[in-house]
């Protein structure tokens, strides 16, 4: 299982390799289960779609690869229509950015800017903007980014990773600015030295962090499709007595749409991150990994299409 997972995250980071799948995924629509589309116009329809089934969205835009400030510039001025579209069409939600898209790599004084911009925005029109957290070699950085865009501007959270050995200091850091925080197990190959390996410790450290959040006055989005983790963020929250505002649930698009709509009928606000663009193949590869057994829908699929 180890192996087949480490092989789909590996192939996610070769594009002359999963091309050819791109090619083919949309066509015969089996990525459309996790990707709502390559275009926004797609994007905005799957989210009124959610909306009208009583979630929330948080809306992203694919793509990993930026390496000019041309690109970053470009990647801004999409969050920035998404903005302006979710307010015309009056799409309940959110963006979320991935700070690499935005040039942190290589242009990090670019990044900021370009993420107070945003921020800037989303303000303007009541809105938020969430970052995500992505490999290992950026994290501190990442905190760095949402420490500085936070300090001018309310409207911002963060995820950040369960599998990762720093991340209750990074709350502790972050407490005083009570944000939001998503909390995540982590979806990228880090090394023992930085990140628990295994299941069990990643799961007790999701819940020790669950209790953090719960008990120190940040807004918890409890994004994970584990059942017994929800039940104990669904305690904390009980007993803690906070109305469903106060928290949330997220969980990815396509994945466990039976639970999705169960925590909408109990009551608990769930948002659903909604993904599209053209490069959606190393996001796709993910949430392969997370689950091989969803290969076999892709194979039926691939099969039915000739
Ligand atoms: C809203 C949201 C935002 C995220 N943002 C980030 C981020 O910023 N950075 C980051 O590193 N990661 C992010 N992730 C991904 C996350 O780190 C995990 O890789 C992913 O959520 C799977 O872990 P899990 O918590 O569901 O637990 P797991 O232990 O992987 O899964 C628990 C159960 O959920 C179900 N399940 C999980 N994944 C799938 C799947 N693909 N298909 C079908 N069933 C599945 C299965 O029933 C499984 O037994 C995000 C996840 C969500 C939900």
């Amino acid at each position: 299982m180890a192996i087949t997972r480490d092989f789909l995250i590996w192939l996610s980071t070769k594009p002359s390799l999963t091309r050819p799948i791109a090619r083919t995924g949309m066509r015969l629509g089996f990525a459309r289960r996790f990707i709502a589309g390559e275009t926004l116009e797609e994007a905005l329809r799957v989210a009124a779609d959610l909306n009208a089934r009583g979630m929330l969205v948080v809306m992203n835009q694919l793509g990993e690869h930026v390496h000019s400030r041309e690109e970053a510039e470009g990647s801004y001025a999409t969050y920035e229509r998404i903005l302006r579209e979710m307010a015309a069409r009056k799409i309940a939600g959110t963006i979320t950015i991935k700070p690499t898209q935005l040039g942190l790599e290589f242009a990090p004084d670019l990044c900021r800017d370009l993420t107070c911009r945003l921020a800037a925005q989303a303000q303007a029109l009541g809105n938020m903007v969430e970052i995500d957290m992505e490999h290992s070699a950026i994290s501190g950085v990442t905190v760095d980014l949402f420490e500085h865009v936070r300090n001018a501007y309310p409207n911002v959270a963060l995820a950040v990773q369960s599998y990762l050995r720093r991340t209750q200091s990074d709350l502790k850091r972050l407490e005083p600015f009570h944000p939001k925080i998503r909390l995540v197990k982590g979806a990228y190959n880090e090394p023992p030295e930085v990140a628990f390996q295994e299941k069990r410790e990643v799961d007790q450290s999701y819940a020790n962090l669950l209790d953090t959040l719960f008990a120190n006055g940040f807004f918890p989005a409890v994004a994970t499709h584990d059942e017994a983790l929800l039940d104990h963020a669904r305690t904390l929250a009980r007993e803690r007595g906070l109305r469903p505002d106060q928290w949330e649930v997220q969980m990815l698009l396509g994945v466990r749409r039976d639970l999705q709509e169960k925590l909408v009928r109990d009551g608990v606000q769930m948002r659903v991150y909604v993904t599209f663009g053209t490069e959606w193949v190393p996001y796709f590869m993910r949430r392969l990994a997370e689950r091989p057994a969803n290969v076999g829908f892709v194979v039926r699929s691939l099969l039915k299409g000739r």
